[in-house]
Parts: C-alpha cells; structure tokens; sequence
C-alpha cells in the first residue's frame, strides 16, 4: 500500500506521525537560540575580564586588549619588560614604553621595586605625549 501524505494539524502535509516541517523550524529556532546564548555568554565573559586588569583596556581593539594581557601577567611574575622589547624614555627614565602591537604601546611607571602598567595608548597620543626631540 503506497504511503499517503497527510495533513498535519499545523496545516503542513507529509508523511509519519509528526509534521517534518515544523520539527525542521523547530530544531532550527533551538540551535539560534543556543548560539545566541553562547554568543551572549561569551561577550559578558570578556566584559567581566576587563574588571581583574589592573589597567583599563575596554577602549583597545580585541586582538590589542589579547596581547596586552600577555604583557601584564609576565610582568606581574616579574619578567623583564625588556623582554618585550620595553624601553626607558630618554626624557624621563622612570617611564618604560612596551609595545604591545605596531600601534600600541604600554607605559609603565618604574618605581624603584617595580615595574608598574599605567596605560595602554595608541601610537599616536603617545607621540603626542612625547616631547620633540
Ligand atoms: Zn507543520
């Protein structure tokens, strides 16, 4: 006996017990929902980091914000900013510049003990900063 398509109370038509079409939609809401929610999750799991950095990085763009991180935790177990490529400004060398990308340096206070994050700024204010040579 050939199967016959029947009329679902959604008013779809097809074969088995339950309306095809409408599981189809069904399963596709669920998986936009959950992708959504991770998506959510995930941008309220980055805005949270921003509170545990000793410095504000929320203005810096997200690859920037990465690898600033990378520099702050070595420094806080101690490494060697010269290890990133830091420098003492000539003009005052309690201030050491690291940079962090091509466009973004971080400056940090040396205070005899430490080596302290102050700011991370882009390559143009930190021109503007800094005295003509
Ligand atoms: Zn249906």
């Amino acid at each position: 006996m050939p199967r016959r398509k029947k009329t679902f109370a959604c008013g779809h038509r097809g074969y088995g017990q339950s309306c095809q079409h409408c599981a189809q939609i069904e399963s596709a809401k669920a998986e936009s929902l959950r992708i959504l929610t991770e998506k959510q999750q995930q941008k309220l799991a980055w805005k949270s980091r921003f509170d545990d950095d000793p410095i504000d990085l929320r203005e810096l763009p997200e690859y920037v914000v990465l690898k600033a991180r990378e520099i702050l935790a070595a420094l806080r177990d101690r490494q060697d900013y010269r290890d990133f490529g830091g420098k003492r400004l000539r003009h005052d060398r309690q201030i050491i510049s690291i940079p962090v990308t091509r466009n973004y340096r971080m400056i940090c206070q040396d205070t005899g003990t430490a080596v302290v994050p102050q700011a991370v700024v882009s390559h143009e204010d930190y021109n503007v900063c800094k005295p003509r040579a």
